[in-house]
């Protein structure tokens, strides 16, 4: 390894530093999570939504392992920036969130993904965990579950003001009303929220969609009526995604729930950059090089032949591929044939004696790895095997080099959401930072994690 592709971390504790040399010999990549990041982008957040005082509060969105990031790390760091709610899609991350000791006296969860069928709802009720309700099975099954453990379930009833995923639609909504209005005085639910999803948010530059998003809000204060008339009140409205927080301060209400924003990106580039909207991406993701070697030019590389050397040059084996979650959708092609086209290949930041270049994937994503095209000579670079190199990371601007995870999702075709919740947990993840958290919090995580 040469001096300029060391590591950047500057770990402070020989813990830390233990924990990142066992890392990198267990997994030659990492995913590198800054947990001042992820705090720092949840208070940032509070204060767009008017601070914590405002009369709405934010929560964190920590759904599919927090979109990848880790899910108890995460919650604690977004409580730790002022988050007092806390939102998982499956039920069974809420429960782990309680079971690792986030307590409701610390944040409301909320969980919204289950079948009326099979839904723990009598373990999400003990355990103080909201529930939302968008389908008349839905609403039976827990108030029967709320019965069997002798406590009111608190519910959010989700409506379907466009979205056309979960919840009520204006047509079904007099039906659900009448069970609501029915279990609630017999005292086995309490209507807490009324909520709705967003479609379009993420692109305030298009009429069309900014249309929609009005149609969105009038159907959904349409619903809010509609409780109120039935005497189920919602006590709190939520609507707003990152996109809205951002954007549409009309539409807080009373809860926010973001989910990429905290983890330092805005929900689609046409939104500009996240330092447009004071966030920071919170998740690097570096590996160490396998074999770099010399090939000639007119050299194919990977599966298929879309890849030709165009010069004498060095190659490096970078040890990621589709089953760590690198879209297999990213890769280079420098000759077009019968099944595939010219295609950028996902960028990765290496270092050479110069200073940092970007360099791509070349040719097909493999299984374990894929192999960069360094476009010159390893030797004269200053490459070598076992340097690090970073896929995406906070992207400190030209000078670094350093590509981003929606630079990934352009590669790939995909969007920055994707980038991260489909890398597989053989990638170690280490947590820097960790110091922002309280001591009872740290103690939480698992101390091999930490950096
Ligand atoms: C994922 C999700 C969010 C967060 O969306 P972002 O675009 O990441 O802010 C909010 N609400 C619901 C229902 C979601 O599924």
């Amino acid at each position: 390894m040469n001096l300029n592709a060391a590591p950047k971390w500057r770990i402070t504790s020989e813990q830390g530093k233990r924990n990142y040399e066992n890392a990198c010999h267990t997994y030659p990549a990492q995913a590198i999570v800054d947990l001042k990041a992820l705090r720092d982008n949840m208070a940032h957040m509070i204060d767009m939504v008017g601070g914590p005082h405002s009369g709405t509060a934010v929560m964190g969105v920590v759904k599919a392992d927090a979109y990848g990031h880790g899910l108890v790390p995460t919650a604690l760091a977004a409580l730790a920036g002022g988050a007092t709610w806390l939102g998982t899609a499956q039920s069974h991350e809420a429960l782990v969130l309680r079971r690792a000791g986030i307590g409701s006296d610390r944040a409301h969860i909320l969980t919204w993904l289950y079948n009326g069928e099979q839904v723990p709802a009598d373990r999400l009720i003990t355990n103080d965990i909201d529930i939302s309700v968008g389908s008349l099975e839905g609403i039976d099954e827990i108030a029967a579950a709320a019965r069997s453990v002798g406590k009111p379930a608190r519910v959010h009833v989700k409506v379907d003001t466009g979205f056309g995923r979960n919840g009520f639609t204006p047509q079904i909504f007099d039906q659900a009303l009448e069970k609501l209005e029915k279990y609630t005085a017999e005292g086995s639910i309490q209507v807490i929220g009324q909520w709705s999803h967003l479609a379009v948010a993420d692109a305030p530059d298009n009429p069309d969609f900014v249309e929609a998003t009005e149609m969105q809000i009038r159907t959904f204060n349409e619903f809010t009526a509609r409780m109120e008339k039935a005497g189920v009140p919602p006590q709190i409205r939520h609507l707003a995604n990152t996109a809205a927080t951002f954007d549409r301060p009309d539409i807080h209400f009373e809860l926010t729930r973001p989910g990429i924003g905290l983890y330092g990106y805005e929900p689609d580039p046409a939104m500009g950059e996240p330092s447009d909207w004071g966030i920071t991406p919170a998740m690097t993701l570096q590996a160490q090089l396998g074999t770099v070697k010399d090939l000639e030019a007119g050299h194919g590389i990977s599966y298929g032949r879309t890849y030709i050397t165009e010069e004498d040059t060095s190659t490096a084996i970078m040890p990621l591929g589709y089953a760590d979650g690198i879209h297999r959708s990213a890769s280079g092609f420098n000759t077009a044939g019968a099944r595939h086209q010219i295609h950028m290949g996902g960028p990765v930041r290496i270092m050479t004696s110069n200073g940092p270049r970007l360099v791509r994937v070349s040719g097909r994503v493999c299984m374990d790895q894929c192999i960069l095209d360094l476009r010159g000579k390893a030797s004269d670079l200053g490459v070598s095997e076992g340097d690090t190199v970073v896929l995406f990371g906070p992207g400190r601007g030209e000078a670094f080099a350093e590509p981003t995870a929606d630079d990934w999702a352009r590669a790939a075709d995909t969007i920055s959401y994707e980038i991260f919740t489909c890398l597989r947990n053989r990638i170690p993840r280490l947590y820097l930072n960790s110091d922002i958290l309280p001591e009872s919090d740290r103690a939480m995580l698992d101390p091999t994690t930490l950096l």
